[in-house]
């Protein structure tokens, strides 16, 4: 069995953001040599998510509308989290946006369902953040 490890970074200007990486997946994938396995792709933060759903940009509006109202920044002294720190709707943002995906590898393909692409969600940007990329097979 092979294996493959790389961390991708990211710098977001915004504190919140959804961004496709499926490219940079697809060139981990040739990179590896890997044709048939799993793909684990995970962000190393706990204020950040990855994620797989339709690349709309509708939704991607809707999903911050829907996790402001679930979690909403300000006030941020209403959170218990946010003594010298102002991150406490970040995590719970990413709580329910999830840690990870896995995705089937076929023919050095990433083996989706319909529609789907892997995101990265920040929520707590403005500083360099990791998501790693795991790849296991033949
Ligand atoms: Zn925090």
């Amino acid at each position: 069995m092979k294996t493959y490890r790389k961390e991708l970074w990211f710098n977001v200007a915004a504190r919140r953001a959804f961004i496709n990486i499926t490219p940079q997946i697809e060139d981990c994938i040739v990179e590896s040599g890997i044709k048939e396995g799993l793909v684990l792709v995970n962000a190393m933060h706990i204020t950040a998510s990855v994620f797989i759903n339709d690349d709309e940009s509708g939704l991607h509006h809707d999903y911050d509308i829907w996790l402001e109202k679930l979690a909403p920044h300000e006030p941020v002294s209403q959170y218990r989290h946010n003594v010298g720190e102002d991150n406490a709707d970040a995590h719970m943002k990413r709580q329910i946006m999830g840690r990870e995906v896995v995705v089937a590898l076929t023919e050095g393909r990433l083996d989706f369902g319909t529609w789907e692409r892997i995101f990265y969600g920040e929520f707590d940007g403005r500083r360099r953040k990791r998501v790693l990329v795991k790849i296991i097979g033949e």
